[in-house]
């Protein structure tokens, strides 16, 4: 029953969109006319180096591996949710 979101965007982060995929968060990190690209929020902490970069509704996998676990934890229920492709 527990559908699986590829991805979602807190909607109260308007300032501040973070990008959720598979429970790990992201903040933007530079944005261009075409693509936004997206740093892990450890980037700072601990210096994670998974990174994403969008293009409209499509995901480029830049690097997920992570150096922690997961850092989204409740529910996902006021999230808004998006389809993705992945490239
Ligand atoms: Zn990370």
């Amino acid at each position: 029953m527990n559908r699986i979101l590829e991805i979602v965007y807190f909607s109260k982060a308007s300032k501040h969109p973070v990008l959720m995929l598979r429970n790990f968060e992201y903040r933007i990190e530079r944005t261009t006319p075409t693509k936004t690209r997206w740093s892990c929020k450890m980037k700072e902490k601990i210096r994670c180096k998974s990174r994403l970069v969008t293009t409209g509704s499509t995901i480029y996998i830049s690097n997920f591996e992570h150096n922690h676990t997961e850092t989204f934890v409740g529910t996902s229920e006021k999230l808004h949710s998006q389809d993705v492709k992945f490239l």
